[in-house]
């Protein structure tokens, strides 16, 4: 997703026209859910269970006489092109399942979905793509355009020959999603480990890798620092300013380190724990059993970052910090710096213990032979660094 500025007041008066009708259209639909009495069913590996006990689930309304009626009801009060109610219309179930898939897995509370954030986002059929020109036009109104151009931009060269997909508009720009058609042969397999003060990646080509995220943290210890100071002074508006710097510098260390490792390691998968799922596994049990993870790190940013720089993989976290990566045995105690396994007396630094593990989730997910020579890359190391103001990497 590639930004293009644009100062144009049409584009703000549209988004507040977009924002209205989404928001209509997420309550008519809400009112118009059909709440069923269920056996909710949950899949678990292959097997199905069948909870005792009925629960109301929500069925949205999605029948043609419906989806007329909420079509003609914000036609209404269009002044823009249909196309754009359709476009609404999209975007509203597309919130509306995201809620009911949060709510039934019990992530979301049974209130309706507020949109907040401000944007419009475009249909195909209301875009005209000149690939020659790079410019793409977007309509408005019938006959009324807004047109915004991707040549010469800092990226046109890292999308020639990608195609574009439906764009976001913003009150200040207009995000274009490119899709590449490029095949990308990966030569690579990287699975990552958030630690406390580093980044721990194991692959069985290049052995473990270490990404020093201490410049990060020193960092962000100094604005906390800074904050607190300016905090206790009641200095609002100093405050804040550094908020968004640190936010800044953070984005920026970030952004860097991504860009880094895609240069690092070109062509490569990068393997990371699903976080999400983090507290669904080791639920119940002493979170203090936990790898310690430092709070003040962005694990999601970093994460984030990365899967738009370069092909992304998430596995589950699940006795990744525990497992003999040798003999399959999952131990009950996490003490020490050292990893001993009781069973075939297999050791290794904890901290590059879940690395391996998650990488050989990865390659049992894939069906990949477990290749005997991994103990053998065990025993390679690479240490990277990623420096705060530039320079090299
Ligand atoms: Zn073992």
């Amino acid at each position: 997703m590639y930004p293009i500025p644009v100062s144009d007041p049409r584009v703000s008066e549209l988004i507040t026209w977009y924002l209205n009708a989404l928001q209509r259209a997420i309550d008519i639909i809400w009112e118009n859910i059909d709440w069923k009495y269920r056996f909710p069913r949950i899949e678990k590996r292959k097997q199905v269970v069948i909870i005792p006990g009925k629960l109301k689930v929500p069925e949205l309304p999605k029948s043609k006489s419906f989806k007329k009626k909420l079509r003609d009801e914000l036609l209404l009060n269009c002044p823009y092109a249909r196309h754009w109610v359709d476009a609404v219309i999209r975007t509203a179930y597309s919130i509306m399942e995201s809620w009911r898939k949060r709510y039934l897995k019990g992530r979301a509370r049974k209130v309706m979905p507020r949109v907040r954030r401000r944007f419009a986002r475009c249909k195909i059929t209301l875009m005209k793509v000149d690939y020659g020109e790079k410019k793409i036009r977007i309509t408005v109104r019938p006959g009324e355009y807004i047109e915004v151009s991707w040549s010469s931009r800092w990226f046109t060269r890292r999308v020639e020959g990608w195609r574009v997909g439906e764009v976001i508009l913003k009150d200040d720009r207009v995000l274009i999603p490119f899709k590449s058609t490029r095949i990308i042969k990966v030569r690579n397999v990287i699975a990552w480990d958030s630690n406390e003060l580093s980044l721990d990646g194991f692959s069985p080509r290049t052995g473990f890798i270490r990404v020093d995220l201490k410049p990060l943290q020193s960092m962000k210890f100094i604005y906390e620092k800074k904050k607190m100071v300016a905090q206790s002074k009641g200095l609002k508006s100093i405050y804040e300013k550094y908020v968004a710097r640190e936010r800044n510098r953070e984005r920026d260390f970030i952004n860097k380190l991504a860009t880094g490792l895609r240069k690092l390691f070109p062509n490569t998968i990068h393997v990371f724990e699903d976080l999400e799922k983090e507290g669904l596994v080791s639920k119940g049990k002493a979170s203090k059993s936990r790898r310690k993870r430092n709070a003040r790190t962005p694990w999601k940013l970093i994460h984030k970052k990365i899967s738009e720089k370069a092909i992304t993989v998430k596995v589950s976290p699940k006795n990744t910090s525990r497992t003999c990566p040798r003999c399959g045995c999952v131990v009950k105690t996490r003490v020490g710096r050292l990893f001993k396994c009781p069973r075939c007396e297999f050791k290794l630094d904890r901290q590059k213990l879940a690395s391996i593990n998650i990488y050989l989730k990865y390659s049992k997910m894939r069906g990949f032979p477990h290749s005997d020579d991994l103990e053998k890359t065990m025993k390679e190391e690479l240490w990277v660094g990623a420096t705060r103001a530039g320079g090299a990497r």
